[in-house]
C-alpha cells in the first residue's frame, strides 16, 4: 500500500519548523528517521495533511555534556548514540540497549526523538530514559516547557506531547559514581521488540544499596517503574534471598494482558526472573565501577 497525498516541507531551521507546526497543530507529522512513520504513512495508519522533514534541522541534533547533565537533541541518530565515548563512559546503559534496538542499518536512520515520540511500550529507549530519570525539553511557537520519563508516556503510540509541540532534546542527568547498570530482554529474535525487558540502576556504598531503580517494558502501555524497589533495597547487600524476594514480589504484582505474542502469566514470571537478573548484573557492575561503566 502507498501513503495518502500529503504535502512535503522542509525547513532548514528549528524557527521554521514551529512556524509550519503551528499552522497545521492537528495535521501535520514530524518526519524523524521514518522508521516508524513511514510503515504508519504506507499502512495509511497515519493521515496527515503535511510531513515535515526534520532532517535539515541541524539544531535538534548533538550530544553536550553540561554540569552534570547531558543533553541529547531529538534528531542524534540511534547508531551516533551507540558509538558516542561520553555516553559509553557517563550512561553505558544507552549503547547497551541500543544494541537491541532493531537492526543497523535502522538505528543508522533512527532517531533517539523518534524512538520517545513514537512511544512503543515494548520500545528499549523509553524505559531507558525512564530508569536514567530523563526529562524532555518540548518546544512549540508558544514556548518550551519539561516533562520528566515517568509524565511522558501515556498509552501506547501516545506521549505528552501536545499538538504544535515538538520533542527538542532529552535531559539526562548523570549517574553518580558507584552505579552500574543491568539490561535483560526476551525477544523473539536479536533486534526484535521485546516481549518483555528490564533494566536496573543500583548505586552502592560499600556492598549495600544506596539507591535502586527498575524498570520493566513491554508488560504495560507505557514502560513502568517499579518504584517499592528503592525503598526495599535501601542500606541491604544483594544476596540470594533479598533478589528472589524481588523476583516474586515483581511476578506477583504485576499486570500485562494477554496478546497475540504471550500471556499474561508468561510476562509475569519473565519479568521477575529478568528482574532479578538485571539487579544482580547492575550490583556486579557498580561493584567494579566509578561511574557505572560495565563491567
Ligand atoms: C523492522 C523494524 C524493527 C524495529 N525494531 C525496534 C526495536 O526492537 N526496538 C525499538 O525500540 N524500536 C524498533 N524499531 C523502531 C525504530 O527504533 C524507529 O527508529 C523508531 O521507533 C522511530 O524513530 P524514527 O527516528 O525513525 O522516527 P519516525 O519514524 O520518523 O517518527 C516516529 C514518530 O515520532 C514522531 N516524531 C519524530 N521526531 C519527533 C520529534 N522530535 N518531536 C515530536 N515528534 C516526533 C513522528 O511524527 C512519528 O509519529 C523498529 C523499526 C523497524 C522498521
Amino acid at each position: 500500500m502507498k501513503s495518502a497525498p500529503f504535502t512535503y516541507r522542509s525547513p532548514a531551521s528549528l524557527e521554521e519548523t514551529l512556524d509550519l507546526l503551528a499552522r497545521e497543530p492537528d495535521d501535520a507529522s514530524l518526519l524523524a528517521g521514518g522508521q516508524s512513520l513511514v510503515p504508519m504513512l504506507n499502512m495509511r495508519i497515519a493521515r496527515p495533511e503535511t510531513v515535515i522533514d526534520l532532517n535539515r534541522v541541524s539544531e535538534l541534533s548533538g550530544v553536550q555534556s553540561r554540569n552534570g547533565t547531558v543533553r541529547i537533541g531529538a534528531m542524534t541518530r540511534q547508531r551516533t548514540l551507540e558509538r558516542d565515548r561520553e555516553i559509553a563512559a557517563t550512561l553505558p546503559i544507552l549503547p547497551e540497549a541500543l544494541e537491541h534496538v532493531a537492526h543497523l542499518a535502522i538505528r543508522l536512520r533512527g532517531t533517539i526523538g523518534g524512538s520517545l515520540a513514537h512511544a512503543d511500550p515494548s520500545a528499549e529507549l523509553p524505559a531507558v530514559m525512564l530508569a536514567l530519570n530523563a526529562t524532555f525539553a518540548l518546544r512549540s511557537q508558544n514556548g518550551s516547557r519539561t516533562v520528566a520519563a515517568e509524565d511522558f508516556f501515556l498509552a501506547p503510540l501516545m506521549t505528552a506531547i501536545d499538538p504544535g509541540e515538538l520533542l527538542e532534546a532529552i535531559e539526562v542527568p548523570v549517574p553518580p559514581a558507584r552505579t552500574g547498570w543491568g539490561f535483560a530482554e526476551v525477544a523473539r529474535t536479536h533486534g526484535a521488540f521485546a516481549l518483555v525487558g528490564a533494566i536496573a540502576g543500583l548505586t552502592l556504598k560499600a556492598l549495600a544499596v544506596e539507591h535502586a531503580r527498575l524498570v520493566l517494558f513491554g508488560v504495560a502501555a507505557a514502560p513502568v517503574s517499579i518504584d517499592w524497589v528503592e525503598d526495599s533495597l535501601l542500606g541491604r547487600e544483594l544476596d540470594d534471598d533479598v533478589l528472589a524476594e524481588v523476583q516474586h514480589r515483581v511476578s506477583a504484582e504485576l499486570e500485562p494482558v494477554d496478546d497475540v505474542h504471550a500471556t499474561a502469566a508468561y510476562r509475569r514470571r519473565a519479568a521477575g526472573a529478568l528482574a532479578h537478573r538485571v539487579l544482580r548484573q547492575a550490583a556486579a557492575r557498580a561493584a567494579v565501577s566509578d561511574l557505572g561503566s560495565p563491567a
